[in-house]
């Protein structure tokens, strides 16, 4: 951005709330469920609260973050109102009156809640999360048994949602998932039957009939990420990256670039090095496998990414100059679903990578 003629020389990350929002109205349409919106790692890097408030003036009642102090921070943001739901959970009281939902992973979570609204006198309210087949975090199979013979220990609760939450997804026909839908229907029917339920995540909503429940929670297909990877992304864009070019040198045939002179000129080459790096989520795995578009064509990467640095062969491009833009992520091909494949990791991970230190524009 220029001030007074001097370019500051950071790049601009701009995210799309019309396209945020345009996703969650096209996800709660499609499916017919009622959709949450998962804002957790600070809305997958974009921003929490500037996500929220836009999903939430769309008509959105429910977000889920991962921790507490995400939770505190995002009532904040929010005002009083839309319930906010703490994955990670969290000790009763522990919210400071935020009137955060805690998710209960496992018996002794429920046994402290529950004895806290016994105290209280009020039914505290929370989220029961059964596991049936991620073994990361809900109450495992013995666990649910003993819960399901003794429900009794659910007296204190408010309990909002029983949840579960898929492992396999994003792969449509992996078995695991019908597994965990038979779990799931089996072990919500003998706990809490009146409960509403809680089940799919992004991926889970295009799994069909079975996988719908009172309240989807979609996270990245949000953000454009594509929910069914083996078929074309249904959801919309939301970040373009544009990063300025620091300078442009032309080096001979056998000079090398970068780090570990990771790249050798196979010919006179126009270098051009623009400000990003690893520091700013620009993988260093990339080095050497990625591209940026100027006016809508590919630059090739060239050399390791630094942490702050990176280089393009701007061979075919003289017009380029100190000072243009290159679109790092976002574009035709440059998704960062493209991306990601281009290095070995999933879109969410290139999302919540881009640091603090591009300018911000939210549209
Ligand atoms: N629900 C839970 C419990 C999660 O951990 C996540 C994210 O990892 C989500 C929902 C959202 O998943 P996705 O971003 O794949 O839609």
């Amino acid at each position: 951005m220029a001030a007074m003629g001097i370019d500051t020389g950071q790049g601009v990350l701009t995210v799309d709330l019309g396209a945020v929002v345009a996703n969650w109205r096209d996800l709660s349409a499609r499916h017919d469920a009622s959709c949450a919106g998962v804002v957790k790692a600070d809305g997958y890097g974009l921003g929490a609260a500037p996500v929220a408030r836009a999903l939430h003036a769309a008509g959105c009642q429910t977000f889920f973050v991962a921790h507490l102090t995400e939770g505190v921070a995002l009532r904040a943001a929010l005002g009083a109102g839309p319930a906010i739901i703490v994955l990670n959970g969290f000790a009763p009281g522990a919210d400071e009156d935020a009137g955060l939902w805690p998710v209960l992973n496992g018996l002794g979570d429920v046994e402290a809640h529950a004895a806290a609204g016994r105290a209280a006198g009020v039914p505290q309210p929370a989220l029961l999360h059964l596991d049936t087949g991620m073994s990361r975090l809900g109450l495992d199979a013995g666990e649910q048994a003993r819960l399901g013979q003794d429900r009794a220990r659910l007296a204190g609760l408010d309990l909002r949602f029983v949840m579960t939450h898929l492992a396999c997804a994003d792969e449509p026909a992996h078995p695991l998932n019908a597994a965990q839908a038979g779990r799931f229907a089996a072990a919500a029917a003998i706990i809490a039957p009146a409960v509403p339920r809680s089940f799919a995540n992004s991926s889970g909503l295009f799994l069909g009939a079975a996988f719908r429940s009172d309240l989807a929670r979609p996270g990245c297909a949000l953000y454009g990420i594509n929910p069914t990877p083996a078929a074309p992304n249904p959801m919309r864009q939301v970040v373009e990256l544009q990063v300025p070019v620091l300078q442009v040198r032309d080096i001979a045939a056998g000079d090398t670039v970068g780090y570990g002179a990771g790249y050798t000129a196979p010919r006179n080459v126009r270098v051009a090095t623009v400000a990003a790096g690893y520091a700013d989520g620009y993988l260093r795995s990339l080095s050497g496998r990625s591209l940026a578009l100027f006016q809508g064509r590919a630059v090739p990467l060239i050399g390791r990414v630094s942490m702050d640095l990176t280089t393009f062969d701007a061979t075919d491009f003289p017009e380029l100059r100190p000072g243009d833009r290159m679109m790092l992520v976002g574009g035709a091909g440059n998704t960062p679903d493209d991306i990601a494949a281009r290095c070995g990791t999933i879109g969410y991970e290139v999302l919540t990578s881009l640091g603090h230190r591009y300018q911000r524009r939210y549209i």
